[in-house]
């Protein structure tokens, strides 16, 4: 903590004394609160407190670094470095700031480093991300058949979708399964195409096997900033809608036979926004649910098991 709090500050007695009889701790303290700077006049002041969660992150979770501001006066938002990127950090209730960092599976296990600035400071702080083995699938191309291509105009929409770094955020407590089908295929697979590793690819969401016209739900709130059609040139991810939850987590839902929402709409959580098809690149029914943080798939199901609020 940067000081004592202001009752031990306003306490009459100090008044009373004489700056000779203070200790020289007191006397820094006082001054400090009377000019409201109190790292200009070199106070062990730690204007930022950061804390990770969680301390034991996997290949795929969502790291929050949560911060504390404790300057009195309010500047900038803190931001969070890592390696070449810089995440942005928004309040989540008053001199509190939350930044999220999305870990994917493409990546290699080991220690970050964290740097996070704001109030003219900046911390250091290292983590330890988890391997983790991710499923591995075989699959076996015929010559010439190496699927259909998407459009630039959904790769466009997509990755706009993707982009979005709302400073709201409409999301409240865990976040809720999609669907009702078992899972068929779980984030973050591997695959080998005609035997070679797609160093590229992994699974970017969690599908859901639900029979065809089942209900899809938004798992959280949000903005529906998506909708796209197989007519207007969805042709790979088929029918689709993209909820925006705010701080730069979205949603992305994928084959769709029924939209029941348009863009602008606000959704809340387990509202029905479609329905369960094979529109797009699939190979029968099924929900593709996507889960992307700052731009990165991460693997949706610790939003659901635990409260990432
Ligand atoms: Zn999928």
């Amino acid at each position: 903590m940067p000081m004592t709090t202001m009752t031990d500050a306003i306490n009459p007695q100090h008044k009373l004394r004489g700056v000779g009889i203070i200790n020289h701790a007191k006397i820094k303290i006082f001054i400090g609160i009377m000019a409201v700077v109190p790292i200009a006049l070199g106070l062990p002041a730690k204007a930022l407190e950061v804390q990770v969660i969680p301390n034991n992150p996997q290949l795929g979770d969502t790291i929050s670094v949560v911060i504390e501001a404790n300057a009195q006066e309010k500047t900038s938002n803190p931001t969070v470095t890592v390696g070449e990127k810089t995440y942005p950090a928004f309040e989540i209730s008053p001199r509190q700031y939350r930044s999220f960092i999305p870990t994917t599976p493409l990546e290699k296990a080991g220690v970050r480093t964290i740097r996070v600035s704001g109030d003219g400071q900046e911390q250091n702080l290292s983590i330890q991300v988890r391997d983790r083995k991710f499923p591995v699938q075989r699959i076996t191309l015929p010559p010439g058949k190496a699927g259909v291509d998407a459009t630039a105009y959904e790769l466009k929409r997509v990755a706009e979708l993707k982009a979005l770094q709302t400073p709201e955020k409409y999301w409240h407590g865990a976040f809720l399964t999609p669907n009702a089908g078992r899972t068929s295929t779980k984030y973050g697979v591997r695959r080998y195409y005609n035997g070679e590793f797609a160093k590229d690819y992994y699974h970017r969401g969690q599908d859901y096997a639900g029979a065809e016209g089942s209900s899809v739900v938004t798992p959280a709130a949000g903005r529906v900033a998506l909708v796209g059609t197989v007519s207007q040139g969805f042709r790979v991810h088929g029918n689709v809608v993209g909820v925006d939850h705010g701080q730069g987590v979205v949603s992305i839902f994928m084959h769709l036979s029924r939209i029941n929402v348009k863009e602008g709409d606000f959704v809340k959580a387990g509202q029905k926004i479609g329905a369960v098809g094979s529109t797009g690149a699939a190979t029968g029914p099924h929900l593709h649910w996507g889960l992307y943080v700052n731009g990165q798939s991460v693997n949706p199901l610790p939003w659901i098991s635990k409260k990432i609020d």
